[in-house]
């Protein structure tokens, strides 16, 4: 029976396809398993307070592997439970970044106040994950990722951060996307791509819109239609040329950002619209951002 719930203290799981459950942690961050005939793929791994992998075990016999759709904590918990995860190899040195691996933070972030957190169980340090070195394994634009009787198809989109990836599931008719493109996408961050490099991504991910239908983020319960991505491009012009509602607040890091609409207490934009940016003025265009590496590589390209 579709629709079916199974939650522990920490996680609650609810199938939202045939095979495919839906995670939600305690700050509201959504992780997605898909079971194919061979393997399941866990697409992104939470924050990290409690055992996943142990939900996990749970809701599915297969073998796991587990993938992320990038580097920030609230995605990568499990990668460390398993040892080993998929990831675009521009987002490691994000995920190893003592903002998003060190255990204090989890906890942090697993505790905070936000509108979508559930906070279902008190989180004290012994549930967090242990930080351990993983084998980081690249994934690509164009990779796909074999279950069996399901693949996942490999999408590169920079701008929330420059490794982040989207999973094409065609069959299902279904992306996975993470923290791509949503009603609150934050390029304001450290370790975001500029709005110039965010537009391109967004035009590259237009190229699959005949190929799914809706969108399963990584906060946020409800799908979302295709048509944000149209929105977003049509937002991220918009701050390009400094016609956007340009609307103050302050990023997680404590920068000055801008969102491109004014947006309603719960983040829609009051212009009406799926899509929503938050930016930063002084990273508009390509090579104005401080790319998340250490200081001894040049980046020449
Ligand atoms: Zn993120």
């Amino acid at each position: 029976m579709l629709g079916k719930m199974v939650q522990n203290r920490f996680f609650e799981a609810v199938e939202v396809r045939k095979g495919i459950w839906q995670i939600l942690g305690q700050g509201g961050e959504l992780c997605y398993l898909a079971e194919g005939s061979e393997r399941a793929v866990l697409v992104d791994g939470l924050t990290g307070a409690g055992s996943l992998k142990a939900f996990v075990q749970e809701l599915t016999k297969l073998p796991v592997v587990v993938v992320l759709t990038h580097g920030h904590l609230d995605h990568t918990g499990a990668a460390f439970e398993y040892g080993s995860c998929g990831i675009h190899p521009d987002d490691i040195p994000l995920m190893y970044h003592p903002f998003h691996s060190e255990e204090s933070q989890r906890l942090w972030f697993a505790t905070m106040d936000t509108p979508l957190a559930t906070h279902r169980t008190e989180v004290t340090m012994d549930d967090i994950v242990r930080t351990v070195p993983v084998v980081t394994n690249p994934l690509y634009d164009g990779d796909v990722i074999s279950l069996g009787d399901r693949e996942l198809e490999v999408i590169h989109v920079p701008g929330h951060t420059y490794g982040t990836l989207v999973f094409l599931d065609r069959k299902e008719r279904i992306l996975f996307s993470g923290d791509a493109c949503n009603i609150n996408t934050l390029l304001g961050l450290y370790g975001s791509t500029s709005a110039e490099e965010y537009l391109d991504g967004l035009q590259h991910l237009k190229a699959y819109e005949s190929a799914y239908d809706v969108m399963y983020g990584g906060h946020g319960r409800e799908t979302v239609d295709r048509s944000i991505v149209d929105d977003a491009i049509a937002m991220c012009g918009r701050i390009l040329a400094g016609t956007d509602d340009a609307e103050p607040a302050v990023s997680m890091d404590g920068e000055q950002v801008f969102y491109g609409a004014r947006h309603l207490p719960d983040y829609r934009p009051a212009c009406g619209g799926l899509a929503n940016i938050q930016y930063r003025r002084d990273q508009l265009v390509r090579g104005s951002t401080v790319r998340p590496l250490p200081e001894w590589i040049l980046k020449k390209n």
